[in-house]
């Protein structure tokens, strides 16, 4: 029976190809971090990670996860709510819930999961869902997954959502969902605005912090810190996978009996194998660590001040913004798509390792090369990817 479905797979492949979207995976053959090894033998700097604070392939973390594996073992077998809930489980949760001043904290297996998970126990027909437009695509599951009416403002924009909010007083509850940073631009959510709208009109907040827990504000507890809204925010959702570590895991913070109900009721934490305990106690003394001192965050900072200034005044033209997401537009370029790939390739030819977008992944005529920039960057590899974006910018005139 095979033969069909293979014919059209086949199909449907090739015209992914031929719409350019075909998306081909890079081989590294060394841990994660700033100096990868390509299959191909090359060594080259990595500036297209979400490893913002360099955790991911670190040695002290080796050493903390060899100490967990040791202890606890390499796997649970089972859901929390069978024999899957360890100590380290409830400790983890804990020290989550008190490094973002939330009342609890319940951990998945993937943000992915958290947010797949997070709205269908709390809201029902009668209840409004309101999404920002460019909403990660697990939040945007997690709406599909969910019986309330849906809602989608344009991305940021506030006059919208105070207009969805009016329409919709006469509904049970409303629920504002929104992306802490959006991912493709870097830019962090008006969430000033959106607190004092959702006060306004009696609805919740929920922030997916998943490109800023851990970095973003004074503290590095994200997005809810830098606008100074933390207290404001119903829920907060984000990941052990990108800067906490990199290896997975996810997690939801935030009102109490909000968290109560959704160990109850939220099916992918329910129905879904426990965190390996290797992750877990290797998180826990991530969040020990972010704790104590700012010291990544600081220097991720200062690299993205650097990095963002320096390739400004060699006349790139960026996004303006504070996140070590930097997005480097070729919106200029008639040819804008086509120059983001082949800038991209020339970068790896020296040593720079980055992804350059293009529709339908960023609006038509905005492609870019997306860098991303991390604490395990020295200055000397912030100064090899400034100079070999000036090399191939004067080649291709972009500069
Ligand atoms: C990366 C990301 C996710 C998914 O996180 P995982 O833990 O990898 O599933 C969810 N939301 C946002 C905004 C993200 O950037």
């Amino acid at each position: 029976m095979y033969g069909k479905i293979k014919e059209n797979l086949q199909k449907e492949i090739q015209k992914i190809r031929e719409d350019n979207l075909y998306k081909e995976e890079r081989i590294i053959t060394s841990k994660q971090g700033v100096e990868i090894s390509l299959n191909d033998g090359r060594r080259v700097l990595n500036f297209c990670a979400n490893n913002y604070l360099g955790l991911a392939g670190s040695e002290q973390l080796i050493k903390i996860a060899k100490k967990g594996i040791e202890k606890y073992g390499y796997g649970l077998s089972s859901v929390r709510f069978i024999c899957g809930t360890m100590d380290i489980h409830k400790k983890l949760e804990d020290k989550i819930s008190e490094f973002l001043q939330k009342e609890d904290t319940i951990l998945y297996a993937a943000c992915f999961d958290a947010n797949g998970g997070v709205f269908e126990p709390l809201l029902n027909e009668n209840d409004a869902l309101i999404s920002d437009r460019l909403n990660h695509a697990s939040i945007i599951d997690g709406t599909r997954l969910c019986k309330a009416q849906r809602f989608v403002y344009e991305h940021s924009n506030m006059e919208q959502l105070e207009e969805v909010l009016k329409n919709t007083q006469k509904l049970r509850y409303r629920l504002i969902a929104t992306d802490g940073v959006f991912s493709m631009d870097g830019d962090i959510a008006k969430l000033d605005k959106i607190v004092e709208l959702a006060e306004k009109y009696d609805a919740l907040v929920m922030v997916d912090d998943s490109h800023a827990t851990g970095f973003i504000g004074k503290t590095g507890r994200g997005t809810i810190e830098y606008m100074n809204v933390i207290d404001r925010i119903d829920i907060v959702t984000s990941t052990l996978g990108k800067a906490l570590g990199g290896a997975m895991g996810g997690f939801i913070s935030g009102r109490k009996e909000i968290i109560e109900i959704l160990r109850q009721r939220s099916r992918p934490y329910l129905f879904s194998n426990s965190l390996s305990p290797v992750i877990v106690y290797t998180a826990y003394e991530i969040f020990n660590m972010l704790s104590e001192t700012t010291s990544l965050r600081d220097k991720l900072e200062e690299n993205t001040k650097y990095f963002r200034k320096r390739m400004s005044e060699s006349g790139f033209d960026i996004k303006p913004g504070i996140h070590p997401i930097v997005p480097i537009m070729f919106s200029k370029f008639e040819n804008d798509a086509q120059l983001s790939q082949i800038f991209a390739k020339e970068l790896l030819n020296e040593g720079i390792y980055v992804i350059g977008f293009f529709y339908p992944v960023v609006p038509k005529g905005t492609s870019r090369i997306r860098v991303q920039i991390s604490a395990a960057h020295e200055k000397k590899h912030l100064d090899k990817a400034i100079d070999a974006f000036v090399k191939v910018g004067k080649k291709y005139k972009v500069i």
